[in-house]
């Protein structure tokens, strides 16, 4: 069977779905002619249900894109968690409370920072939106997709074939979309894994995500809404086997070492899960008839919780210059549309991408002038009221030069 349609959204992932309901409620296009090819979809959790695995850290820019699709509305708030300040130290410098980096929402006259936030809820609340706006949402994989000057035809695994003017790769980092586009990208391994698992702390977490750099990887505790954390602890890949493998009782004493104990004793009350950490981008964004957002178009290292921000800002920019399109009564696959939306996001993404890399690099030194550089640099930023407010923004996602869609006044 075939199914013609104006643009074929593949993988629900949060950008993808995202993506979905913004070009179904903003691009100037019929919500029926655009198409949503989901592999899977994230089961919903019952209200009292214990936090999900997976969470977020969603700006206040994100925020904004994810209230433009009307998704923000379909979240249950009480699951939500806002932070209000960031704690970031180095291995060589005493506890967070009495050194190393804090900055506050107060500082800048916001009420939070952002929203740790589970990622299936959001999801869910995209494809929500999605079909409320009348969007067609397919289930099934993608199995090959071929292209040429008048359209895009993609295969499915129940034999389905979509076609399209404009195929989007929201398919994740092994996109498929990207190769059959024939789109190279640079991977590098970090040689890492990212433990990730929920804990419970003896002292509260005060709504604050709390950073540690150590030699081995950053560790992060992001506050959630019941007053557990999520941690994300990277970690070089032949150390993470033996934390993988420890019993919950030893797990909870290496990250109360960890953190110099200063969210007191540890307690783990979810499975441990590892991912491993590679960074990647696309050489391009776009191709004729094609364009990627998201995971699929650039992996960051997870240590700034920036990832998902970045998917969400391409599909807002990406749903602008389709709506430009659309306006002038042109066709949404038009490359040269696509190059504006490449533009716009490219670059943002990759010095985000050597951003990273520098910190988790640089952040690694245990002793010697870089340590000592270090812990000087993060409390010089410290004592400086203006550098701790570029901080701030940082965090916020509100610095740079954002999708429309994404900017607003804030509080
Ligand atoms: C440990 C860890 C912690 C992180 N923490 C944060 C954080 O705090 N804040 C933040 O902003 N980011 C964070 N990130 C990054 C963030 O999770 C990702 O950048 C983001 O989830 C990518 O979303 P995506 O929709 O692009 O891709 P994905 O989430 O990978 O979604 C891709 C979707 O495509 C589907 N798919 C794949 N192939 C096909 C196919 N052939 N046909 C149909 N569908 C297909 C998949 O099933 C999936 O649903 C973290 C990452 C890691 C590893």
């Amino acid at each position: 069977m075939r199914t013609g349609h104006d643009i074929a959204i593949v993988g629900a992932g949060l950008a993808g779905a995202c993506a979905a309901a913004l070009l179904a409620r903003h691009a100037g296009i019929e919500p029926q002619r655009i198409a949503l090819l989901a592999g899977e979809l994230p089961g919903a959790s019952a209200p009292d249900a214990p936090p999900e695995r997976r969470v977020v850290a969603i700006s206040r820019a994100s925020e904004r894109v994810l209230r433009a699709c009307d998704a923000w509305a379909r979240l249950d708030l009480a699951r939500l968690c806002a932070y209000e300040r960031m704690r970031v130290w180095h291995l060589s410098t005493a506890p967070a409370s009495e050194a190393g980096l804090c900055f506050d929402a107060a500082d800048i006259g916001e009420p939070n920072l952002g929203f740790i936030a589970e990622n299936g809820a959001l999801v869910r609340a995209c494809i929500d939106s999605f079909r409320d706006a009348g969007g067609s949402l397919i289930m099934g994989q993608l199995v090959g997709a071929g292209f040429d000057a008048g359209g895009v035809r993609a295969q499915c695994t129940d034999g389905r074939e979509l076609a399209a003017r404009l195929l989007v790769g929201a398919d994740g980092a092994h996109s498929l979309v990207r190769e059959c586009a024939g789109i190279a990208a640079r991977t590098h391994d970090y040689r890492q894994l990212a433990i990730v698992a929920t804990v419970r702390s003896e002292r509260a977490h005060q709504n604050t995500a709390w950073q540690r750099f150590l030699p081995t990887g950053p560790l992060a505790f992001l506050p959630l809404f019941d007053g557990s954390c999520s941690i994300v602890w990277s970690i070089d890949e032949a150390l993470a086997p033996e934390l993988l493998a420890c019993d919950g009782a030893q797990f909870g004493e290496r990250l109360q070492a960890a953190t110099g104990g200063v969210l007191g004793a540890i307690r783990l009350v979810s499975e441990r899960a590892s991912f491993p950490l590679r960074s990647s981008a696309a050489q391009s964004y776009v191709a004729s008839r094609c364009a990627l957002i998201g995971d699929a178009a650039h992996v960051i290292h997870p240590l700034a919780g920036q990832g998902a921000n970045l998917g969400l800002l391409d599909a807002a920019a990406l749903c602008e210059a389709v709506a430009g399109a659309s306006a002038q009564r042109e066709d949404p696959g038009a490359l040269r549309m696509l190059r504006g939306y490449e533009q716009r996001r490219r670059t943002h993404n990759l010095v985000m991408d050597a951003a990273m890399s520098a910190f988790q690099v640089g952040f690694g030194a245990d002793f010697g002038p870089a340590a000592w550089l270090l812990d000087r640099g993060l409390s010089l930023v410290n004592r400086s009221a203006t550098l701790k407010r570029v901080f701030a923004r940082q965090a916020l996602g509100t610095a740079g030069e954002l999708p429309r869609l994404a900017r607003a006044r804030l509080t």
